[in-house]
């Protein structure tokens, strides 16, 4: 079922490769990546259990681990190699060149890797590669408990993206986690990275040319948080919208915020 998640994402890049320019070498090589994903999440579809499974967040990276397919890594780094940026491009040919072992390593490293550990070439290839694996095992994860927590309720990971659902007269707000793309409730006006509850503290920014997508920053802690609102666009595709909407990246760095969980763009 979520391999139409994959391609709802696939098309929206392709969408907004002409609506802003700016994004569009990101959204090319994105173009080229996420088919692979998909591939990789059809695999697993077609190979592995269908059954709903039963694990908590402490277990997450023991399955994630167990889960992996190690003869498909050596293909995704070769797709890298010919389609990304130069930097993402050369690290993917020098970890071609490891061994097994390095690359269990690294996997087993992901999850406690620190924020400029996710921004570096290596961080964002294994980012992506896992993304499929993760996302299967949401999918067959159990369903949620009721809760608010700051960081996802089945991973752990960061949210990468906000969103704002259209609900009654007003819109409900969410996150969407960075590596299994569970999607959680969350209340509005909170601050995922400091637990900030003053609505002084919390600031909004907008730009009218990206309506639909806004900063989302605490003055307490200097973090941010993109969220896109769906109910100013419908077919806006939350983790795409954030990775095409760079000028608000931008506004947010020089303003002196920081994002704590960067996207593809290391942004
Ligand atoms: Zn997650
Ligand atoms: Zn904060």
């Amino acid at each position: 079922m979520s391999c139409s998640e994959w391609d709802r994402r696939i098309r929206r890049a392709s969408e907004l490769k002409s609506l802003y320019p700016y994004a569009s070498e990101i959204l090319t090589f994105y173009g080229h990546i996420a088919p692979i994903q998909r591939e990789i999440y059809r695999t697993l579809e077609a190979e592995c259990f269908s059954q709903t499974v039963s694990f908590g967040p402490a277990e997450w990276s023991k399955q994630l681990t167990a889960f992996l397919s190690l003869p498909q890594w050596g293909p995704f780094l070769d797709a890298i190699e010919v389609h990304a940026p130069a930097p993402l491009s050369a690290c993917a040919r020098q970890l071609r060149g490891e061994d097994e072992a390095a690359w269990r390593q690294r996997i087993a490293d992901f999850s406690s890797l620190d924020p400029d550990g996710f921004k570096a070439p290596q961080g964002l290839i294994l980012w992506m590669f896992l993304q499929p694996f993760a996302e299967y095992l949401a999918d067959h994860a159990e369903a949620l408990p009721y809760e608010t927590p700051s960081v996802c309720p089945r991973c752990r990971s960061k949210p990468l993206v906000g969103v704002l659902r259209p609900e009654g007269a007003g819109a409900k707000r969410s996150l969407v986690c960075s590596l299994c793309a569970t999607e959680w409730n969350y209340r509005r006006i909170l601050c995922p990275h400091c637990g900030e509850e003053d609505f002084h503290k919390l600031v909004i920014y907008s730009a009218r040319a990206i309506a639909h997508v806004r900063v989302e920053a605490c003055e307490t802690c200097r973090a941010y948080i993109k969220t896109v609102d769906l109910s100013k666009d419908g077919r806006a595709v939350p983790i795409i919208d954030e990775l095409a909407t760079i000028p608000l990246n931008l506004w947010a760095a020089e303003h002196g915020y920081r994002k704590p969980r960067v996207n593809l763009l290391g942004l």
